[in-house]
């Protein structure tokens, strides 16, 4: 046959390491096998009514056209309003916020803003899986320090590695703090030195802070934004996402915080992405934003309860815990109790061992062995589903 230029496969190499999502095959596991699936982190709940009865107006008043670029002002307005009634973040609404299609764009948008082929993004592993592809999408290297869980269980990082990931060719630093899977909240100290090798080397900061309202009354510390810290509001780039907070993970809608030179960057690639995203959605969120103290506290309280519940029942099971002082989810060691070479092996075996789903941490691993043995669970489930959960691990060591 003649040469026709296309070689087998279509797909650019550097993109040719990344298949299918974890997170669409342990689903798509849970759906064929009929297990509960605690795997991706999605809530089983809807968000506030006056969120939802926002929206379901916008839709019948026609707010169903495309939106400006940057987002609705309302919405601007809002994401402003709540980080300075939060965080004490200040940010001009008309240049220094911008929407996005949930902070999965947002990330996306700002590698390929800020990041030429060749430089260096600075990020703790593990990592959620958008960072390695869309890393690899801006032809940039992605240089990872490992999280690993230290004496009392809570993850942390050896200074020293972290210094020598900073180097000339260091764009951005990409920080998820509460973190995703761990859920660690990086601490004062550790930020400090973050800001600090930013200011030495000269790099950005880009903060995926969409869990930043899901932090337990038990963790060892708040949540503090990077951008808070003494010099960083000016190379910080804060991202963050309705979907956690509010419990509409399927609405994406997100945003981007920063000086106005930065989101001027973001929202040029943006606007060759998406262009726009979720006219009739954009309004509820900002109403959703402006919910008072008691929703937030709410949902926090809720998800520490059912981060114990399972905790609770994972122990039960044979399953070393590790701490989780923030997000939807909580990691199991399985060197005690299980037979499988891996995690991997084990999340594909234990829906037809328990009827349950979990993610293998390891895939967010440059180092795979670091993660080998560590598995997530996500909680931001009914009591009931957790319960249920529960019953069906108990039954593990029988098998
Ligand atoms: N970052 C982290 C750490 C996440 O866990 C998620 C998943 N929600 C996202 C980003 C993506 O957020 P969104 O659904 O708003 O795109
Ligand atoms: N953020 C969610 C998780 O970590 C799911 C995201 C996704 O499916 N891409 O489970």
């Amino acid at each position: 046959m003649a040469a026709t230029g296309f070689s087998a496969d279509p797909l650019v190499p550097r993109m040719r390491p990344f298949g299918t999502t974890i997170f669409s095959e342990m689903s798509a596991l849970a759906v064929s096998t009929g297990a509960v699936n605690l795997g991706q982190g999605f809530p089983d709940t809807d968000g506030p009514p006056e969120m939802l009865a926002a929206a379901a107006e916008a839709l019948r008043s026609g707010q169903n056209q495309y939106p400006p670029g940057i987002g609705i002002p309302v919405l601007r307005a809002a994401v402003a309003a709540a980080q300075r009634r939060f965080w004490g973040l200040d940010y001009d609404p008309d240049s220094e916020v911008l929407v996005t299609a949930g902070a999965t764009e947002a990330i996306a948008a700002a590698m390929l803003a800020l990041c030429d082929a060749g430089d260096e993004v600075v990020c703790f592993e593990p990592y959620y899986d958008s960072y390695a592809a869309t890393v690899a999408l801006a032809g940039a290297v992605r240089r990872p320090v490992t999280l690993r869980p230290t004496a009392d269980g809570r993850y942390g990082f050896d200074p020293d590695e972290l210094r020598a990931a900073f180097g000339p060719r260091t764009r951005l630093v990409l920080l998820n703090s509460p973190h995703n899977p761990t859920g660690k909240v990086f601490t004062a100290d550790e930020l400090t030195l973050i800001a600090q090798l930013c200011h030495e080397h000269d790099t950005y900061a880009v903060t995926d802070e969409v869990y930043e309202h899901l932090v337990f009354t038990d963790a060892s510390t708040p949540h503090v934004p990077l951008a808070t810290l003494p010099g960083m509001w000016e190379r910080t780039l804060r991202i963050s996402s309705a979907g956690k907070t509010f419990s509409c993970t399927g609405w994406k809608i997100g945003w981007a915080s920063g000086p106005a030179a930065l989101i001027s960057a973001v929202l040029r690639v943006k606007q060759y992405l998406t262009y726009v995203n979720g006219a009739p959605l954009q309004p509820a969120v900002a109403v959703a934003l402006g919910l008072d103290d008691r929703y937030f506290a709410e949902l926090r309280a809720g998800l520490q309860d059912a981060r114990d519940r399972l905790s609770g029942g994972l122990r039960s099971a044979g399953l070393r815990v590790l701490p989780s002082e923030g997000t939807y989810f909580v990691t199991a060691d399985i060197s005690a109790t299980a037979a499988e070479e891996d995690g991997v092996e084990f999340c594909r075996s234990l829906p037809h061992r328990c009827g349950v789903v979990a993610v293998p941490s390891q895939v967010f691993y440059d180092d795979r062995d670091a993660g080998r043995r560590l598995v997530r669970f996500a909680f931001c489930k009914r009591p009931e589903v957790l319960d249920e959960a529960v019953r069906r691990l108990a039954t593990l060591e029988a098998i």
